[in-house]
């Protein structure tokens, strides 16, 4: 029987790391938080042989933090990709979302997407480690700090280690019931702003052009954009203008998030956001923004890394499953399409990622660890 297999894994004590780093809590935008859960992390690594490099990203926001655990043996191999960043503002500990066990249910903010599965992913290194064996390829880790920011400074680095890697290993959470994500869409951003001329709302409201009546009927267009059999859909997200209650808005901005399946929906979808405008008289649009993460499409190399990992998880004594094309966009886009054999959804299983009931199953620590044990061991 394969070391993965046999030895024991002990839960509680991956359990208590993953609290260490929940604890620490790190919005995106939240620097020193951010960085603390970096140093957490690279303490894990300690004694294992492991070469950690810190590298600064911008001024507000966290390091990235690479880990070579095999420096001798030279580049390629496998890269495992996590963030440190939360979308849970500072406070959430304390408040909506302490830390607590409820049965098989852990709840804590980032708990799910995902500090688990990170803490997992380094668990399953440290097992390796500490029973001396070595893996048939190297193994790299890079931790970023604003995936939930849609990765926007880290994505020439995470380009950059995975350049010339065979895989990489996504911790991102399973999707109910353990399922591995092998198709995800794409991401776009956009920002529409109109401007019109502000009046005394009560005195000569005919002088003014009011931006925020023009901006209604784009939300009601960019509604209307929504394609269900193509898989595209909107969202006008947040909404900002306006000075009083008694003055005719000049200015009103609005906030898009465009989500596909393929790049032609994507050009598609793109120009016709791009191409809105007020058809009021006296009202100037302005769009800016872009795709900012391309539809992760399964492939061929997708489908033989899922087929690896499918029959250690059968040895391990779970079936694995790969979930429906999801939503939600991850760093693991972007080494998808460099055509790098990607397996995104390793993380712990559990639910409500980005709210306030957000919780892993502390019954998926054990045969998760095993699962990126057993390919951090098989890869080759
Ligand atoms: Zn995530």
């Amino acid at each position: 029987m394969s070391s993965f297999l046999s030895d024991p894994v002990d839960s509680e004590a991956i359990l208590a790391d993953i609290r260490a780093v929940v604890e620490i809590e790190s919005p995106s935008r939240h620097a020193a938080g951010v960085n603390r859960v970096l140093e957490a992390i690279q303490s894990q690594f300690a004694s294992t042989g492991a070469v950690c490099k810190r590298e600064k990203t911008t001024d507000t926001l966290g390091d990235i933090l690479r880990v070579r655990c095999d420096p001798a043996r030279g580049e390629g191999g496998i890269l495992v990709l996590s963030h440190m960043d939360t979308v849970h503002p500072v406070g959430t500990l304390g408040g909506k979302l302490p830390f607590r066990r409820d049965g098989d249910r852990v709840y804590g903010p980032g708990i799910y997407d995902m500090k688990g599965g990170l803490m997992l992913a380094i668990a399953a290194f440290r097992r390796i480690a500490q029973a001396g064996r070595s893996t048939k390829l190297p193994i790299t880790f890079l931790f970023t700090s604003d995936e939930e920011l849609s990765s926007l400074a880290s994505r020439n680095i995470i380009e950059r280690e995975a350049r010339g890697k065979q895989y990489v290993l996504v911790t991102e959470p399973a999707r109910d019931g353990g399922k591995i994500v092998t198709a995800r869409k794409g991401v776009g951003a956009f920002v529409i702003r109109t401007k019109g001329k502000p009046a005394h709302a009560g005195r000569d409201p005919g002088q003014g052009r009011n931006a925020i009546t023009a901006i209604a009927e784009i939300v009601l267009a960019i509604e209307d954009m929504q394609d269900a059999a193509r898989g595209i859909t909107t969202n006008v997200g947040l909404i900002t203008g306006g000075t009083a209650r008694n003055t005719v808005a000049e200015e009103c901005a609005i906030e898009v998030d465009l989500r596909f399946c393929d790049m032609t929906s994507a050009s598609e979808m793109e120009a016709k956001i791009k191409a809105l405008k007020s058809s009021r008289p006296g009202i100037a649009t302005t769009v800016t923004g872009k795709i900012t993460r391309p539809p992760f499409e399964r492939e061929r190399g997708v489908e033989l890394i899922f087929a690896k990992a499918a029959a250690i998880a059968k040895e391990i004594g779970f079936a694995l499953v790969t979930a429906p094309r999801v939503g939600g966009g991850s760093d693991g886009d972007f080494t998808v399409a460099m055509g790098i054999a990607t397996l995104d959804g390793l993380g712990v299983d559990g639910d409500g990622a980005h709210t306030n009931y957000e919780h892993m199953l502390f019954s998926s620590i054990e045969p998760r660890t095993r699962l990126l044990q057993g390919l951090m061991e098989r890869l080759e």
